[in-house]
């Protein structure tokens, strides 16, 4: 019998052409299960299905209190089955249980977030400067909205999306990367569980070429919410302009981490650890560019080269391993490709710089798609591994003399998704701050986000943001409801029926 994963209108179906595709665990290739293969019918079936859902408003009248509820007990669900869905994630992404743990952790907070959320905001009246006029603002679910996820963190970013469609009252199709379904079908099910009714929540597994066009070609789609690469996230963008979707992107990053000479060192090396390797450096704010103070950046450099080259790669049950493979063969050959670019451009190989082989802990490295820590000095504005993402483990290093110096390095990319700062020096963490044009921006810390702050990018790290209440605004209209209660004739066009 053919897998059957796609959930549309509250069933579970098989591809219309029958196709499948197997998911391998990257870490050793090993199968971890046969799901549908959806093509673009299938989509199309699941968009006409949400359409159905919330033309009927099955969801969308549903008040938000009760929507919050199962929001809530969305995030309850998760975390009653935390292994179950955690092995999910490590087994189709490879990386370490102890992450995936932490992120259905992370997923159930951002659930409960939206959960009360969903009530807080009804809207608000409108001071129309007139005694006979009643003047309000409400919210309405902008429609039927098409979800496009990455894999690196596979239900995480499907989370962001999920928590404030259901919220806001909206019907939607999800679509995540074709080597990484699992957890969304856990989500589905539990969805299913929980009485959502049929046709709000629809999801298709399938390539991005072929299930994904129509969540931004469609007409019945209103808002097309994606998280990605940058030359996909341009092709959706125009292909949302023919019928003017609304469009959310959260694209890429090449994130500066910056550190002065008069940061805690041992601190900052270690968070430039974190930034750069953590998940193997497949991160979308990994701080990917360490931009360090020309006086310290020989002895910051050799500590961190030293403490990058001892890192254990393994398996997401290896519990030595302290990360895991890339996501897949083709992954490993663009990001060594693109380490091959930086040294031919003159960079300098400190440590990695390779295929990781061999055995380490219980993991066969061989058997997975490892890549080696790596760091690249005497880097330089303007060189391809400075400005394009890698999104693997590879850090580049670039020095500066002053504030200014700083802070023009690190703005000088077309992205800007998230950026920090190290100093110990409180006016000047502000002063960088102010000017970094990044969408996050820590001090004297890497990575942390939080549900209630609103997470995206400048510059072509995207359009709009996700968390926070802007990230439920994504899925709202914001509506005028104007009322004359004292209707009378104007007269601004002359009566002549009785000339
Ligand atoms: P990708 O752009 O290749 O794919 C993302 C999703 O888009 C997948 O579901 C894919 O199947 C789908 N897709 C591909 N082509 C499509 C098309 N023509 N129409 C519709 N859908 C299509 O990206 P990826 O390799 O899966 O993820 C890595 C990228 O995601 C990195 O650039 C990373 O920085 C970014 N990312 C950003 C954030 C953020 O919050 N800004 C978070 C995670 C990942």
């Amino acid at each position: 019998m053919n897998a059957q994963t796609l959930f549309v209108d509250g069933r579970w179906e098989a591809a219309a052409d029958g196709e499948t595709r197997e998911i391998r665990c990257p870490a050793d290739g090993s199968l971890v299960g046969t799901v549908s293969e959806a093509g673009s019918a299938d989509t199309i079936r699941a968009i006409e299905a949400a359409r159905r859902s919330f033309d009927d408003r099955r969801w969308a009248s549903v008040s938000a209190g009760e929507r919050g509820k199962l929001l809530a007990r969305l995030a309850a669900g998760i975390r009653e089955r935390r292994e179950e869905f955690a092995r999910a994630e490590s087994l189709d992404t490879g990386k370490r249980i102890v992450e995936s743990r932490i992120d259905m952790d992370d997923i159930a907070n951002c659930f409960d977030y939206f959960a009360e959320l969903a009530s807080k905001d009804a809207g608000r009246l409108v001071d129309a400067g007139s005694e006979s006029v009643v003047s309000r603002i409400q919210y309405e679910p902008v429609g039927v909205c098409g979800l496009i996820t990455p894999w690196n963190y596979p239900l995480l970013q499907a989370a962001w999306k999920i928590g404030p469609a259901l919220a806001a009252g909206c019907s939607f199709v999800l679509k995540p990367a074709e080597l990484t379904p699992h957890t969304a079908i856990l989500t589905m099910r539990l969805l299913d569980e929980l009485g959502l009714p049929a046709g709000v929540a629809n999801l298709v597994t399938g390539a991005g070429a072929t299930a994904g066009p129509p969540l931004s070609g469609h007409p019945d789609v209103d808002l097309v919410s994606f998280t990605g690469g940058l030359v996909t996230g341009r092709m959706i963008a125009a292909s949302a302009a023919a019928t003017v979707k609304k469009v959310a992107l959260e694209l890429g990053g090449k994130n500066p981490n910056v550190v002065f000479a008069d940061a805690d060192f041992e601190a900052a090396v270690d968070n430039a650890l974190n930034a750069a390797f953590v998940h193997s450096g497949q991160v979308c704010s990994a701080g990917a560019r360490l931009v360090v103070e020309e006086s310290i950046a020989e002895r910051f450099v050799d500590a961190l080269v030293e403490r990058a080259g001892q890192i254990t790669l393994g398996g997401p049950f290896d519990d030595a391993a302290e990360t895991g493979p890339l996501i897949s063969s083709a992954h490993r050959e663009k990001v060594h490709a693109y380490v091959q670019a930086g040294v031919a451009e003159g960079a300098r190989v400190r440590c990695g710089g390779d295929y990781a082989t061999g055995t380490s802990g219980t993991s066969d490295l061989d058997a997975g798609f490892y890549y080696r820590m790596t760091v690249l000095d005497q880097c330089t504005r303007g060189m391809s591994v400075v400005t394009d993402e890698a999104f693997g483990p590879v850090v580049t290093v670039e020095t500066f003399t002053d504030e200014d110096d700083a802070v023009a390095i690190a703005n000088d990319t077309v992205y800007g998704l998230a950026g920090a700062v190290w100093t110990q020096d409180a006016g000047k963490s502000q002063r960088i701050a102010n000017r970094l044009r990044h969408g996050t921006i820590w001090i004297n810390d890497f990575h942390p986000y939080l549900p209630q702050a609103e997470w995206g990018g400048f510059g072509q790290s995207g359009v709009g943001r996700e968390l926070g209440p802007t990230g439920l605004d994504e899925y709202r209209e914001a509506k005028h409801v104007y009322q004359n209660i004292a209707p009378e004739v104007t007269g601004w066009f002359v009566d002549r029926r009785h000339e």
